[in-house]
């Protein structure tokens, strides 16, 4: 007989199966005390006390101090299904990671300023070491986490899982960062474009709770839609589906970067919108929250560039609008924040160009998660993801 090397790998296992066992004597006793469970099981108390921390850190159980024979204990309670997810959300300038429950709702977030464009596979590293960080604060075992989704900017071949060739990141263009992620975390991650998990997560929790055709538009650095048909993302043939930043408007306006003339995202993405602007030395704005202040404050220049953007969307809008007649408009993004600035134009270029029939059941509304849309939604899919597994 040979001795059995144990190996980290088999001590996850282990870690793994103890942790079933204890949600298995739950499962069928209802509420048991620490103690219980221990007898139950056959496990150490020391055992139980760790995976009950664990389970209680992923949302999976509740604990609630009693006595019982007259001493103190903690009454242990499933509250629903085991297994944590994680969600990462990748924008230019900020990685995020949070960590979810198994229905997808947020335990705990973290994030770091970070330059995720200059390089992925270092970006890859940095949101590693940020999960890593994150369920080491929470004392959750890496072996409780049952699936990762992470955000990107840019659509995802949905057969190779590649970065398109047209993305906000021209670097992370070809990189395929669920492989990258599954091979350095060891737990399964799919990547999702950003829009799409935003508008996920709006019909699940937002401003869009209960609707079925909805088109979720995030303008940022570039300009993207999420289109929810029949209550079920629309993703295209290939993952490219909602790519609106590219609906050519102007063939005399500027050239994107796709490489044809006057897009939508020439008119209303953020680096373009900032280098409208005229030089006004150190009083010029540099980024669109100040565009958006300056023009609160009567600036004219900044006001003629958002009502310009508001134009611009409100056409990009109607050609959706004809197109798949949704009952709802979601926007997100800094620019949102211009209000009625950006609106008022919106709704104007939107009448001339839209079908009445299209026009008169579509609301446009701010969406209801702000910033943290892209990040819940990568949670929701997650944990859909986990429970397709089980
Ligand atoms: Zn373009």
């Amino acid at each position: 007989m040979t001795d059995v090397e144990v190996t980290p790998g088999s001590q996850a296992a282990l870690r793994r199966a103890n942790q079933q066992r204890v949600v298995d004597a739950l499962r069928s006793g209802g509420t048991l005390t620490q103690a219980e469970i221990a007898r139950g099981t056959g496990l150490s108390p020391a055992s139980v006390s760790n995976i009950v921390r664990n389970l209680r850190a992923a949302g999976t159980v509740s604990v609630r101090e009693t006595s019982s024979n007259g001493r103190r204990a903690r009454a242990v309670t499933l509250i629903r299904p085991p297994g944590a997810v994680v969600a990462l959300d990748f924008t230019p300038g900020r990685i995020t990671a949070a960590l979810g429950d198994s229905q997808g709702a947020v335990l705990a977030r973290e994030g770091i300023a970070y330059d995720v464009a200059a390089e992925p596979e270092r970006a890859v590293r940095r949101a590693v070491w940020l999960v890593e960080t994150l369920l080491t604060r929470l004392r959750v075992d890496h072996g409780t986490i049952a699936a990762v989704t992470a955000a990107v900017p840019g659509p995802v071949d949905l057969r190779t899982g590649e970065i398109g060739a047209i993305t906000g990141m021209p670097r992370w263009a070809g990189f395929r960062p669920a492989q990258a992620l599954t091979s350095r975390l060891g737990v399964a991650v799919q990547a999702e474009n950003d829009a799409n998990l935003c508008a996920l997560a709006e019909i699940r929790d937002g401003a869009a709770a209960e609707r079925e055709h909805v088109i979720y538009v995030r303008i940022g650095e570039g300009v993207g839609a999420g289109i929810v048909v029949d209550g079920t993302l629309f993703r295209g043939a290939g993952g490219t589906a909602g790519e609106i930043g590219h609906i050519g408007l102007d063939e005399r306006g500027q050239v994107c970067r796709c490489g044809n003339r006057g897009c939508l995202e020439t008119v209303l993405g953020a680096p373009y919108l900032v280098g409208m602007l005229p030089h006004q030395g150190e009083r010029a704005p540099a980024s669109v929250p100040e565009l958006v202040a300056a023009a609160e404050e009567g600036d004219p220049g900044c006001r003629r560039v958002v009502a310009e953007a508001g134009t611009a969307l409100g056409r990009g809008l109607g050609i959706l609008a004809n197109t798949f007649n949704p009952e709802m408009v979601v926007l997100g993004g800094e620019l949102i924040e211009a209000g009625e600035a950006l609106l008022e134009p919106v709704r104007r270029s939107l009448e001339l160009g839209t079908l009445g029939s299209a026009l008169g059941q579509m609301e446009i509304v701010r969406g209801g998660l702000g910033d943290e849309a892209a990040l819940r939604g990568a949670l929701l899919l997650a944990a859909t993801a986990a429970a397709s597994e089980v």
